[in-house]
């Protein structure tokens, strides 16, 4: 069964004074920090000081800037099948209380770094597991990961997404597909306190459907929204909107740039008996629609921004930012007294207290105090390590608008 154990060891020596961000147990040794490499691309390795001494195991790639990606603090680890097996089985377990008390059927199941698998993601989706496989040593171990995810969980499918940028920087082509088993028919339906959504694992973004945003969704289905009038900006597929509508709004204004995922947030609303709720479906970019909603004098109680990554790299920190500023300043403008705005960020380069700043900057060029009123963010099911903050990505702030 075991690929890995065919795998042969080799040893990277770091350079002197590099090893402090390994003894804090950060999981990535960046390529600047390497001595010499005794190691072929995808190798496991043992990582040791200059002086000789042992410092951790993991698995390297010379392609990437993150050349290697750590596995193990223990010299005594023997990274198996075996081994493998146990670390899926922890993060595995780890969800078990969190899944049952929320009566969850899509989440997140591995999430990488934060579960000690760098690289590697997998969401379940009821009976059918969505992998990603982000980085080199995932790839070299994969055919062993998907016959431990069969054993362990015995779904009904598993289908690959590794269709990300993250790829490309590990020198890897995008593959997609179902690897085992049938996809399931459509449409694929997920629930989620008590709406439902349909969901494409194989074409959806990320691996179908916005997990991440699952403890928002709950926020709002906990919002008393009647009669309220709310835009949902960067719909997506309309869950923002769908739970909107399920707490009384009396208008959902859906608008995302592209009409596929319109016409799913459509079948949406049907899908959930919320098809008499007034709705519109906009496709349009979010940047112009919204200075054409200033133009023509339209408010909201309610405006939900929910954009893509705007920075990939420290170089586009700048220009997010002031993407970021653009869209929460036209959104405060068209935000009606005691309005709420709910704004997110998925930049995980820009931080919580940037982030923050720049809803600041906004408010106070829109000449639209505001209260914070609600932090939001990522769930239990992508937990982020102490000793790798990078797993936090996604931020949100709950506004409200104040006539003081
Ligand atoms: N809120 C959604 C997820 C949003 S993802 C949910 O919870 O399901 C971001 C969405 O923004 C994608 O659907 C993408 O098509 C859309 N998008 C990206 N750039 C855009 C732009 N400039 N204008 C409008 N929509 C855009």
């Amino acid at each position: 069964m075991s690929t890995i154990d065919k795998l042969p060891l080799g040893t990277v020596v770091l350079k002197q004074k590099r090893e402090k961000p390994l003894r804090r147990r950060h999981p990535w040794i960046f390529s600047g920090s390497i001595h010499s490499a005794d190691a072929n691309p995808g190798d496991l390795v043992t990582v040791r000081s200059q002086a000789g001494e042992f410092l951790a195991q993991g698995y390297f790639n010379p392609r990437s800037q993150i050349a290697v990606r750590i596995l193990s603090w223990r010299e005594d680890d023997v990274i198996n099948a075996d081994w493998w097996r146990a670390r899926l089985q922890l993060a595995i377990d780890a969800r078990v209380e969190l899944v049952s008390y929320e009566s969850l059927m899509a989440y997140r199941m591995i999430y990488a770094e934060s579960d000690g698998l760098p690289g590697l993601i997998v969401d379940r989706y009821g009976e059918c597991l969505v992998v990603q496989s982000l980085s080199l040593g995932i790839e070299a171990v994969k055919p062993l990961l998907i016959e431990l995810l069969i054993d362990l969980v015995q779904p009904r499918c598993i289908i690959e997404r590794s269709d990300v940028d993250a790829r490309k920087k590990e020198g890897l082509d995008d593959v997609v597909g179902v690897i085992w088993g049938q996809a399931p028919s459509a449409p694929f339906i997920i629930r989620e306190y008590g709406l439902a959504y349909p969901v494409d694992l194989l074409i959806g973004h990320k691996t179908g459907f916005y997990l991440d945003q699952r403890e928002s969704r709950r926020w709002l289905l906990n919002q008393s929204l009647e009669g309220r009038e709310v835009l949902n900006a960067f719909s997506y597929t309309g869950a923002f909107g769908a739970c909107a509508a399920l707490r009384g709004a009396r208008q959902v204004v859906n608008v995302d740039s592209s009409h596929a995922v319109l016409e799913t947030a459509r079948e949406v609303m049907v899908l959930n008996n919320l098809d008499k709720v007034d709705a519109e479906y906009v496709t349009a970019d979010v940047f112009d629609q919204l200075r054409a909603y200033r133009g023509a004098g339209r408010s909201f109680d309610l405006i939900i921004l929910d954009p893509p990554k705007f920075a990939h790299s420290t170089r586009d920190i700048d220009r997010a930012a002031r993407g970021y500023k653009d869209i929460n300043l036209l959104a405060f403008q068209l935000l009606r007294p005691g309005g709420l705005l709910l704004t997110f960020s998925c930049s995980g380069l820009v931080s919580s207290d940037l982030f923050q700043k720049i809803v600041f900057a906004a408010s106070i060029d829109a000449g639209c105090p505001a209260q914070i009123t609600g932090w939001l963010g990522q769930g239990a099911d992508h937990p982020v390590l102490l000793t790798f903050p990078e797993g936090q990505y996604l931020k949100g702030l709950v506004c409200r608008k104040v006539s003081a």
